[in-house]
């Protein structure tokens, strides 16, 4: 090997040294949420540091959830589970912590993240509650993420739990979290512009497809990432 290869190979070792992720020893902490709305918000604080897996699919119930025996394995192994909460899952999601047999997520411990502790829940029913006023939520609106501060709000509880869990990482969390409000805010107020257009050209004229008035695809356009979900869920429930 002549001298200028062998300098050649040094450097490519070296280079290849460097580009190692510092991180690729360390695994990524395992997140497993109940649902892909909590997924989409772990997924924009948690980066490449976690791993993140939502139980139900987008398109499903969240109410409504058939628990699979796969579901049992992915807790199992969860270094944190985030649920919704106000009983949203109450119908699959215990049994399956229980079944888990991983203390570290069971409620109360410090894998377990109940979401709605950080939103503003709506729709809190006074008195009590009965079958005969038909399909109320006895705790309040579980459906609160589709509020963008709400969307915010648990966002931050989750950048705050991943750097409890975590410590070393807790500045890179606390980046993403503020990277992740920006854009959010970013979004809301084109949503904001969108709705005065809207609301302006409704009492006009009926709106056309184009304008993107119409309530079920209008506002799938508007945002990014997660916040364009939650747009897009709020149109849909
Ligand atoms: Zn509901």
């Amino acid at each position: 090997m002549n001298s200028t290869r062998r300098q050649f190979v040094k450097a490519t070792a070296a280079g290849a040294m460097t580009l190692l992720p510092l991180r690729a020893a360390k695994s990524q902490l395992k997140v497993i949420c109940s649902t892909e709305d909590m997924a989409a918000l772990a997924r924009e604080v948690g980066g490449d540091r976690i791993s993140v897996e939502s139980l139900a699919r987008g398109y499903q119930d969240a109410h409504f959830v058939e628990a699979k025996p796969s579901f049992i394995a992915k807790v199992h192994s969860a270094d944190l589970l985030i649920s919704v909460g106000l009983q949203l899952e109450v119908g699959w999601l215990p049994p399956l912590i229980t079944q888990s047999r991983n203390p570290g997520v069971q409620p109360g411990a410090a894998g377990y993240l109940e979401a709605s502790q950080f939103a503003d829940v709506l729709e809190k029913p006074a008195g009590g509650v009965s079958r005969a006023m038909g399909d109320v939520h006895p705790l309040g609106n579980p459906h609160y993420w589709l509020d963008p501060n709400n969307g915010r709000a648990v966002a931050q509880g989750i950048a705050n739990k991943l750097a409890a869990l975590r410590s070393e990482d807790a500045a890179y969390f606390a980046d993403r979290y503020k990277d992740f409000a920006a854009r959010l805010a970013q979004s809301e107020k084109g949503w904001d512009q969108k709705r005065r257009r809207c609301s302006g050209a409704g009492r006009t004229r009926t709106p056309s497809p184009r304008s993107g008035c119409l309530p079920s695809t209008a506002s799938g356009r508007a945002g990014r990432g997660s916040t364009r979900r939650m747009s897009r869920s709020s149109a849909r429930r």
